[in-house]
């Protein structure tokens, strides 16, 4: 099967559409007509133009593009390094030690394989969380790398080595979005990444400005447990900061009041639950934000510890709101006999969520008419787990993976086919990687870097239990 070439019009044939519309309509047997950037046609049996490329879609599931919310992309340089840490490992890692040391190339290396990840993986749109921009040429060398994958993306700008009211107010920053990211369209979108830690006297208020003047906005990790809290959420709120669109990364530790405000002023989520289960900004919050009516985007943080894998998302984060529900029950010794949280609304969330948070909603998020052509199909005919689909959404979110990936569409143009990435060269990607490594072993020493990988396990974990009755265990025999 070759893939289609550039241009040509491209039909899917006979799948399982989830269209997430407004209404989650389901078709089956359903073929999806793309022609140039947009959907042209949804429905059975669709005539389609002379020379589209056909491709199979039998037994498998086309559903949109999925959408990110919130990655540091340029940490991908460092898959997996942080696997054993805790969010405390990483601040001391990235913000005081190691983070400072990144140049711009290895901005660009990490970002480029982010991308061409995301894309493979069928993540169609992905937000840049870059908060490592110490300089524009970092900025410049982020975009570039952005420009070069056939995804679709936003740059969430940032720097955490100095305060948000000092860089986002400089001219070089202006210049920036200037030359860089004014007048790209859909393609390439914008927002301005800080955190709150409850500053006296609000010194963010400059970069909130900054934001409104040029229209964009703000993307916060908020509810970072001692971190970032509702003392920030108040300063947002009395300086009128709280606007729609305003996303809130985590939300996982506020008051009731703050979850109010984020629900009242059109803010979002994105909740990046392997992120909480493992280090520790709060238990993820789906189960609460269900209850104040707060929007939900799913993320993926960082490949120091995960991966682009947004089904991996989905699946952590419908475990976790089960899991979080069930232990409420138990805890008042009921038991829990239907679940609240759904497969359909977790696929909603990583789709269609996605794109009502960017604010791209008129343009993808959806299998529509008139949208932008960002789509997946999820079929594989080489694994047993691709029969029979009996529910979809839970196919998608339990028992597919970023191997059945198939094709991937982005804006119209075939990205991904027959499980190939088209036009991406890999093995440039891993030689610029390579260097990264290289460069930051030497920096750190052979024996420093190893360490960084391996923290320290604490020394109680085990109770001390009063059932022993071994004789080389006599703590509490000897007490009795
Ligand atoms: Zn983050």
């Amino acid at each position: 099967m070759t893939a289609p070439q550039p241009g040509q019009p491209v039909v899917f044939r006979n799948a399982t559409v989830l269209t997430m519309d407004d209404a989650h309509t389901v078709l089956s047997n359903a073929d999806v007509l793309v022609s140039g950037e947009r959907i042209a046609a949804v429905g059975p049996g669709l005539a389609v133009p002379d020379g589209t490329a056909e491709i199979d879609a039998a037994g498998g599931i086309v559903m949109p593009g999925m959408v990110d919310t919130h990655r540091h992309m340029w940490q991908t340089a460092m898959r997996g390094y942080g696997a054993d840490w805790t969010l405390t490992q990483y601040f001391v890692y990235y913000y005081l030690q190691w983070g400072k040391i990144f140049r711009p190339e290895d901005y660009y290396a990490g970002n480029l394989l982010s991308a061409i990840e995301a894309v493979d993986a069928g993540v169609t749109t992905s937000v840049d969380w870059s908060h490592g921009l110490r300089t524009t040429d970092h900025a410049d060398a982020a975009v570039d790398a952005l420009e070069s994958v056939p995804g679709r993306f936003v740059l969430g700008y940032g720097n955490i080595f100095a305060g948000a009211w000092e860089w986002a107010t400089t001219p070089e920053f202006r210049d920036f979005y200037t030359r860089r990211i004014d007048g790209k369209g859909d393609m390439l979108g914008f927002q301005i990444a800080f955190d709150l830690p409850g500053i006296e006297g609000f010194p963010e208020k400059a970069a909130f400005d900054v934001a409104r003047d040029l229209g964009v906005n703000v993307t916060t990790h908020a509810g970072v447990w001692k971190v970032t809290g509702d003392v920030g959420i108040n300063q947002m709120y009395d300086g009128g900061y709280m606007t729609p669109g305003t996303i809130y990364v985590h939300a996982a530790s506020l008051s009731p009041d703050s979850y109010h405000k984020i629900a009242a002023t059109g803010g979002f989520a994105s909740v990046s639950t392997e992120s909480e289960c493992n280090a520790g900004q709060g238990y993820s919050p789906t189960w609460r934000l269900r209850k104040y009516g707060i929007p939900v985007s799913l993320s993926n943080d960082t490949s120091v510890w995960w991966s682009a894998d947004m089904f991996a998302a989905m699946r952590a984060t419908l475990n976790a709101d089960r899991a979080k529900t069930h232990d409420e029950a138990h805890e008042k010794d009921e038991t829990l006999t239907n679940h609240f949280l759904r497969a359909e609304e977790v696929v909603d969330y990583a789709t269609r969520g996605g794109a009502k948070a960017l604010g791209l909603d008129a343009s993808i998020g959806s299998v529509e008419v008139g949208k932008k052509a960002d789509l997946v199909l999820v079929k594989n005919d080489n694994s047993p787990v691709s029969f029979p689909v009996l529910h979809p959404y839970g196919h998608v979110v339990y028992q597919a993976g970023r191997g059945e990936v198939h094709t991937v569409l982005v804006n119209g143009k075939v990205v991904k086919h027959d499980h190939k990435l088209v036009g991406i060269d890999l093995a440039a990607a891993k030689a610029k990687i390579d260097a990264t490594i290289e460069y930051l072993k030497a920096e750190h020493g052979a024996e420093e870097w190893e360490k960084g990988m391996h923290p320290e396990i604490p020394e109680h974990e085990i109770l001390n239990n009063p059932y022993t009755y071994r004789d080389d265990v006599s703590a509490w025999k000897e007490s009795d």
